[in-house]
């Protein structure tokens, strides 16, 4: 299923030192009423916590990486989510290295600096459901 979007609206903005990457992320959206838009977010974290979504198991583990970490991309979307504004994003940090860790971003990811960009959509069609093939919450096909 593809839908035709209009109603864009562009924000641009700067995140929180020590706030937390998603609750972040999550707040300026509620803040504007997002309910429908995609998410890039570049900057710098003290550390992270990043998911797997267990595909046999059917659930999510988690990694902590106790370190500070460039957000080399970070690319999400945000919808709805019992009704409420609900951001989705992916994560890839690299370490003094140059190494990658990626993920599904979660809680407990902590801002050392950041710049976002919010692109948004003037729609309520992208609500989010328990899907029983994937035992994820996925957009209403
Ligand atoms: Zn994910």
């Amino acid at each position: 299923m593809l839908q035709a979007m209009s109603g864009e609206a562009l924000f641009m903005g700067r995140l929180s030192h020590d706030g937390d990457l998603l609750a972040e992320l999550t707040r300026l959206c509620r803040e504007r009423g997002i309910t429908a838009g995609w998410i890039s977010a570049i900057g710098a974290v003290k550390r992270a916590r990043v998911g797997f979504y267990d595909q046999v198991a059917r659930q999510y583990c988690f990694l902590d990486l106790d370190l500070p970490l460039e957000i080399t991309n970070l690319t999400g979307n945000v919808s709805l989510k019992d009704g409420e504004t609900f951001v989705h994003a992916h994560v890839t940090f690299a370490d003094d290295a140059g190494r990658a860790f990626g993920g599904h971003l979660a809680p407990g990811t902590i801002l050392f600096a950041g710049e976002v960009l919010i692109r948004s959509f003037a729609t309520t069609a992208f609500q989010r459901d328990l899907d029983a093939e994937t035992g994820l919450f996925l957009w209403r096909g």
